[in-house]
């Protein structure tokens, strides 16, 4: 017999065809659906709206299954770092963060990247493969359904309120199971988010920024960290196939669809490779436009760099990063500094380098591996 179906990887339209292989008629999707995304069923037994027979056919053709836990750590500031087993000695990780208006999730769509950036510890880990819809999706169902009991949600309240493609790998590098997992983040039957509150972030993969605008245009953010072709070739090696000028159009023709919409410029500050003031003022031409292109909508998010092993670079000082904010604010640009999370217990942007050989090793290094409980007072909303 055919190996069991993971019903996490499969959208609405993914579960109708699902459902009329077995017979069924097609508002079995949205039941089912409903039991798996909206209340975290895993155990059809339970689904008590189905009618008996399905219920006992599907564990022979159907699963449930998030990849497995390998570990799970608190920050002080109550960022949460989920460590998950995705088989042949890869893991990835997946990190919540709560604000206080909102609670994001940062979800990975690969086990290591082939972009290789200079300053991302992912990069320098090597691609190693794509992950399943399953797995992309597994990683929300997981957080959702762990934490709403943990922050005393009911039924229909949400922990998770925000979601960014900005864990491990290229989002756009494995498009085919990106899409089906933003079409279930969307889908008012599954968890049912606003496509502003769905971050796709990409390195710059100009043919796919078009594709998902055609096909799912959520919230854009494209991971700039130079203002001229030849920097940006060393720190993003896929700028020399798509140089600024191809992805600043491709970022441009995203936004035509969308008046309201603004694309989010990610920099990366590197002390003395790219924070200086005339870097800047560089950066505000380019975004600027002129020679018959219109500026772009845009808001540019400072990171201040977070060190690895290895990386030879340094964070710039908060004074560079201040300076460099400003001539950008000066000239009416909408920049904010990231504020570093998850710091000890490295789960912060470019520390997620999952990659493990065996299991020992993980318990090595991760020697704080706690059950949840200093979670922060009432739930994120
Ligand atoms: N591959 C995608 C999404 C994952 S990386 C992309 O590159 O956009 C998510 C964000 O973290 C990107 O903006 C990336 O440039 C940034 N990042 C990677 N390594 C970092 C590091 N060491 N310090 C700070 N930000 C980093
Ligand atoms: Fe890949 Fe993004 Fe890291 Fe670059 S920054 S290596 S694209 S994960």
């Amino acid at each position: 017999m055919a190996d069991p179906v993971n019903l996490l990887g499969l959208d609405l339209d993914g579960l109708a065809a699902f459902s009329a292989g077995l017979g069924e008629k097609p508002f079995r999707a949205t039941q089912l659906a409903r039991w798996i995304h909206q209340r975290g069923e895993a155990d059809f037994a339970r689904m008590s709206d189905l009618a008996r027979p399905l219920r006992e056919r599907l564990p022979q053709a159907a699963a449930v299954a998030a990849p497995p836990l390998l570990a799970e750590r608190v920050a002080d500031d109550g960022c949460i770092k989920w460590l998950f087993d995705v088989g042949g000695g890869n893991a990835v990780e997946t990190v919540f963060i709560p604000e206080d208006d909102r609670g994001t999730l940062c979800v990975s769509s690969q086990a290591g990247c082939a972009v290789g950036c200079r300053f991302c510890a992912t990069g320098h880990q090597g691609f190693s493969r794509n992950l399943a819809t399953a797995e992309i999706v597994g990683q929300l169902w997981f957080a959702e359904h762990r934490l709403r009991p943990l922050f005393g949600l009911a039924e229909g309240e949400r922990a998770i309120s925000n979601v960014v493609l900005m864990g491990m790998g290229e989002p756009l590098q494995n498009y085919a199971a990106l899409l089906p997992a933003l079409r279930l983040m969307l889908d008012d039957r599954a968890y049912g988010l606003s496509r502003r509150r769905v971050t796709v972030s990409t390195s710059g993969v100009v043919p796919m920024i078009d594709r998902l605008r055609a096909d799912c245009p959520v919230a854009l953010a494209v991971s700039l960290h130079a203002p001229n072709d030849a920097l940006r070739d060393e720190l993003v090696p896929l700028n020399r196939k798509y140089p600024l000028r191809e992805l600043l159009g491709a970022c441009r023709r995203y936004l035509d669809a969308a008046p309201r919409d603004f694309i989010t410029l990610e920099y990366c500050m590197l002390q003395d490779v790219n924070d200086s003031p005339a870097h800047a003022a560089e950066l505000l031409r380019l975004v600027r436009g002129g020679a018959g292109e219109p500026a772009l909508r845009c808001k540019l998010n400072l990171i201040p760099f977070n060190p690895f092993a290895g990386s030879g670079l340094q964070r710039s000082t908060p004074a560079r990063v201040q300076a460099f904010a400003e001539v950008l604010r000066d000239a009416g640009l909408v920049t904010t500094v990231r504020k570093t999370r998850g710091d000890d217990i490295a789960a912060a942007c470019g520390q997620l380098a999952g990659e493990v050989r065996d299991r020992t090793r993980v318990h090595e290094r991760l020697p704080r591996v706690v059950p949840i409980r200093a979670l922060p007072a009432g739930a994120p909303r």
